[in-house]
């Protein structure tokens, strides 16, 4: 994946992957002050095999390798293979201060959004016995972390003082809200559709009580659907405490449909016949 709308500097040592999926993300430092322009220009030339997919500073975030690809940046297979490679601006000894005022958070934040959603990764920090038990852990880490956890490396980036904090709320921000499941709206008529909108839980399916929808219920008794809605669960709330009482011997179900029965009874017409 070209993230949309970053700045793209396609960079050397793109290496093939088995089927270009990536599972985690993994924050590294350059260990210099050179901005992520002159690390994106230098990605296009350089002979040592290294690679990153996205180089980032104060100022920009710069994509250098397609995601699908993978780079050289971990030291060993696992995490070159796993994760999608950031490198931002900075050294090991900077400290939180400076992480806060020297990273372009905001864009950072919009472009891992696109790749957690991409590739199904939660922006949290894996533990290293996570990555020891599954090299594919859908989270982020570090250098350090990878070192640990898959070894074939020395170092031990971005530092300690990295604010993941402040990454992980720019991540969210970029994510947005979570978003409810998907409703299957196709496969519904606009009664069922009125239904579910009114009722989500799916109030009296055909099974319970075949002669009647709750839209049909609304628009006989002639009500809005708040008020509807609120009638009902005031009914519902009354029939589970009647219910719930040990001596009497209530059946819910029947009492229920006889509670909706009389309300729609005191409405202007019986169930709808057509529906
Ligand atoms: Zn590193």
């Amino acid at each position: 994946m070209i993230v949309p709308g970053v700045k793209y500097v396609p960079g050397r040592n793109d290496y093939s992957d088995r089927d270009g999926q990536k599972y985690g993300v993994a924050i590294h430092n350059t260990s210099n002050d050179a901005p992520a322009s002159g690390e994106a220009s230098y990605a296009t030339r350089r002979t040592d095999g290294v690679s990153a997919h996205f180089y980032v500073d104060d100022r920009e975030v710069i994509q250098s390798i397609d995601t699908k690809y993978r780079t050289g940046h971990a030291g060993s297979s696992a995490g070159n293979e796993n994760a999608v490679s950031v490198e931002i601006t900075g050294t090991n000894s900077k400290s939180r201060a400076w992480w806060i005022a020297n990273v372009a958070w905001d864009d950072l934040g919009r472009v891992l959004a696109a790749v957690c959603r991409a590739y199904d990764i939660e922006p949290r920090r894996a533990s290293v016995a996570e990555m020891k038990a599954n090299p594919k852990v859908r989270a982020f880490y570090s250098h350090d972390d990878m070192r640990r956890a898959w070894g074939g490396t020395t170092h031990t980036d971005p530092g300690g003082n990295f604010p993941w904090d402040y990454l992980f709320a720019s991540v969210k921000q970029a994510m947005g809200p979570a978003t409810p499941p998907p409703v299957q709206e196709d496969d519904m008529t606009p009664e069922e559709q009125r239904d579910a909108d009114i009722w989500p839980n799916g109030y009296g399916d055909a099974k319970t009580n075949p002669s009647i929808t709750l839209g049909t219920f609304v628009r006989n008794v002639g009500r809005d659907t708040e008020a509807a809605r609120k009638e009902l669960e005031e009914l519902r709330t009354q029939v589970a405490e009647l219910a719930s009482r040990p001596a009497a011997a209530v059946d819910y179900d029947q009492l229920a449909d006889a509670l909706l029965r009389r309300v729609i009874a005191g409405g202007a017409n019986p169930a709808n016949p057509t529906q």
